[in-house]
């Protein structure tokens, strides 16, 4: 089997190439830019990985790739995924996480041809779809409702996948994930943020930590256990979509208690700065996600809680820190 996979350097391509690579696959990952710092990461994690450059809103450079990799499953990643940079990006977040959706579609429909049904599709989707909520906890059928431009750009992408899946009979799903972290996540999430700023904190080599919204809520799940429900959802038979979810919920305020406990610091209230530069124009509500069509169709089962998660993360942060600053 063959795979190509968008947005390879990102946290969900490299534990993606890890599992296809274990199960046997030739992986080729789309790398976008000259010179992008990120190609020796992928090497150095991932070193089985062909890496083609490209990127998702050059067409021209997405059909070659097709035609290098011949894949039999393309997974399309590659997003601008920060979603507070998305107020200040908003055409570009569109170009490359909404009309790059349409342009790999299509790139993948010419190429394909007469073989399309040969060819299995996943969108990455996101919980950002559904914003202000219109259904706790949210599920496949649940309205969508974004809340930034993010989230716009990503419903583009998910209608235009079912509209391909629709019009011409093509093999593409689309797995609308919540938040899923991991020792890889970008330090400006908010999770990865906390677990190295507690990390620093605990080995003397930060003071504090400033944060924007504390009483926000997340359903947040392991990078690790996700990219596998992808890989399930391209051996169905059929096509469809799913929300990939823990079905539980915790708040900043909770990471913050978890990260600062397992760094060995009780008292952690005052280490915690707010500042409103970290506040969003919008925020979506109640985000939880029901992940029983998952479970029922795919088998899929989150397998790593919360808890263990930030501990994980912490942990690995610490290992790290204290290696660069060799104490
Ligand atoms: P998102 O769900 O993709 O937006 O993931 P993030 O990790 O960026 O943000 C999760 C939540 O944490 C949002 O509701 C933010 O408003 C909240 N939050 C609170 N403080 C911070 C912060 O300092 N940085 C980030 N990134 N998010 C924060």
């Amino acid at each position: 089997m063959r795979a190509l996979i968008t947005g390879v350097t990102g946290q969900d391509g490299l534990y993606l190439s890890e599992l296809l690579l274990s199960k046997g696959y030739e992986v080729y990952g789309l790398i976008r830019g000259q010179n992008n710092p990120k190609y020796e990461l992928v090497e150095k994690t991932v070193p089985g990985v062909k890496l083609l450059t490209g990127d998702l809103t050059d067409f021209s450079s997405i059909l070659r790739a097709l035609s290098v990799a011949q894949p039999d499953e393309i997974y399309n990643l590659g997003a601008i995924s920060f979603v507070a940079y998305s107020w200040e990006n908003a055409q570009l977040t569109s170009d490359v996480t909404g009309k790059g959706v349409l342009n790999i579609l299509e790139a993948t429909r010419l190429w394909a041809g007469d073989d399309l049904d040969k060819v299995r599709f996943y969108q990455a989707s996101s919980s950002e779809m559904f914003g202000k909520v219109q259904e706790v906890p949210q599920r496949e059928s649940t309205l969508l409702w974004p809340r930034s431009p993010y989230g716009v750009a990503k419903v583009f992408g998910h209608y235009m996948t079912i509209n391909y899946r629709e019009s011409y009979g093509m093999h593409a799903s689309s797995g609308i994930l919540f938040n899923h972290e991991s020792p890889r996540r970008g330090p400006e999430f908010v999770t990865r943020k906390v677990s190295l700023a507690v990390a620093r904190i605990a080995l003397g080599l930060q003071s504090e930590i400033v944060m924007g919204n504390l009483d926000s809520k997340r359903d947040w799940g392991f990078a690790g256990d996700y990219v596998e429900a992808m890989w399930r959802m391209l051996q169905q038979e059929h096509a469809d979509d799913y929300v990939v979810a823990t079905g539980e919920t915790h708040s900043i305020r909770e990471l913050l208690e978890v990260a600062f406990s397992e760094a060995g610091i009780a008292e952690w209230e005052h280490l915690v700065k707010q500042d409103p530069r970290f506040i969003r124009p919008a925020e979506v509500d109640l985000l939880i996600g029901d992940p029983a069509k998952a479970r029922s169709v795919l088998g899929w089962e989150p397998k790593v809680g919360f808890e263990e998660l930030v501990r994980m993360m912490v942990r690995s942060d610490l290992a790290e820190q204290k290696q660069l600053a060799r104490l």
